[in-house]
């Protein structure tokens, strides 16, 4: 143990993984656990992506190597995608497959970060960007939104906490955990800062595009002037509902592109290639299932949104996208039930794991240590039961 490299000695354990492997265990002892923990779709991915990966299968000629940066004609078809969609110039130089967005970022934080830089991430944020930027040897600067203003960091937030240090800005919208939504004056002020502060290059994560109900989606990289300091992630988990194919790509100016794919080369050779012929069926088929997939999100929404508002002491506010809610639960701080007493988020999300049996995720995770994380990708059967076990919980805490 204590031979361990300081790097990842340093490094937290991902918190949606282990609340999931801890939620599993307990099923596979029998305990009747409800998972709102790990953020995954609990749709199957669509037939004719299915379809696509069992006839590369047949057809015999997708066993080797993959080129590192992603087989040709699916690196078109992003960009064609990233072009019509997101309104990005795009051609396949800008576009690296990798073996899921979390890889892509890690690509794009490894090649741009040196020690002792920082880089400003939108708080609540997902849990795996401080520790990538940790492992890149730079400092995580967290600019916390507030839950009035639906948790979103302002322009001038953004402003503030920028120094000669600052070399990254990373956000996501539709954001996990929150569900918010950058709105497109939102965007423009942001880009305003950046306009101002041209040693920055921000990371993206788009990979909620599709689920989001708020309206448009907008690229902070297809505003003036940010595209060429803007790399675009996305992927194909959450939208096609494909975690487990891990499948994930960015839009980057060319030298960032070349230099993930340098990493890439030495890390992993390249994204499963049978996973990529999927991949390049999700991207240019038919987004009817994406869209199916986002109408019952919204109607889980609504009814997760009625089912909190009845709980005393939970505020939430309401998501425009993603699958989650971020309720603030700091209300029951200080109380027990007689056995178990929260004094924070964490605590909170063990006493609802073993006395409601439902998994959630400490807010601690995403920088918010008075919320947790529930996912809503779960059946509508489900997310009825967890909310009701809930509320029981919460009310025998005083
Ligand atoms: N970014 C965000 C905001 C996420 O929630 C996730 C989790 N799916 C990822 C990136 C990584 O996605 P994947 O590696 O499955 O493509
Ligand atoms: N992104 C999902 C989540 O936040 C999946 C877990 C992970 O990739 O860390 O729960």
């Amino acid at each position: 143990m204590n031979d361990l490299s300081n790097r990842i000695r340093n490094l937290s354990e991902s918190a949606t993984i282990a609340m999931a492997v801890k939620a599993r265990e307990l099923k596979s002892q029998g305990v009747d656990v409800i998972s709102l923990s790990l953020g995954e779709p609990d749709f199957k991915t669509p037939d004719h992506i299915r379809e696509a990966a069992k006839q590369a299968i047949d057809d015999g000629s997708y066993f080797s190597y993959p080129p590192v940066p992603g087989y040709m004609d699916l690196r078109e078809a992003i960009a064609q995608k990233f072009s019509k969609e997101n309104n990005l110039e795009s051609t396949p130089a800008n576009i690296v497959v990798s073996s899921g967005a979390k890889q892509s970022i890690a690509n794009v934080m490894l090649s741009l970060l040196n020690p002792g830089d920082e880089a400003l991430m939108l708080s609540p944020y997902w849990v795996s960007y401080s520790e990538i930027i940790k492992l890149a040897d730079a400092t995580p600067v967290p600019v916390k939104g507030e839950l009035s203003n639906d948790f979103k960091a302002t322009a001038g937030q953004i402003e503030q906490a920028i120094t000669g240090k600052t070399k990254i800005l990373i956000f996501s919208s539709p954001c996990n955990p929150t569900g918010s939504v950058f709105n497109k004056q939102e965007l423009e002020d942001i880009a305003g800062v950046m306009a101002k502060n041209t040693q920055i290059y921000i990371i993206s994560d788009e990979i909620y595009e599709h689920i989001n109900f708020a309206g448009e989606h907008i690229s902070i990289g297809s505003l003036p002037g940010m595209q060429d300091r803007t790399i675009t992630v996305n992927g194909v988990s959450k939208s096609f509902a494909m975690t487990g194919w891990r499948i994930g790509f960015i839009h980057a100016p060319e030298w960032i592109a070349k230099a993930c794919i340098k990493m890439q080369g030495q890390f992993t050779s390249g994204a499963c290639s049978i996973a990529q012929r999927a991949a390049l069926a999700a991207i240019t088929g038919d987004l009817g299932p994406t869209r199916a997939m986002a109408c019952e999100y919204l109607e889980r929404r609504e009814m997760v949104y009625n089912l909190l508002k009845e709980i005393p002491g939970v505020k939430s506010n309401m998501p425009d996208g993603a699958f989650y809610f971020f309720p603030d639960i700091s209300d029951y701080f200080g109380k027990s039930d007689g056995e178990m007493r929260i004094n924070n988020a964490s605590d909170m999300s063990m006493y609802l794991l073993e006395k409601a049996k439902v998994s959630v995720v400490t807010g601690e995770a995403f920088g918010s240590p008075e919320c947790i994380r529930l996912s809503y990708a779960a059946s509508r059967e489900d997310l009825k039961e967890a909310l009701k076990r809930i509320k029981e919980a919460l009310a025998k805490l005083s």
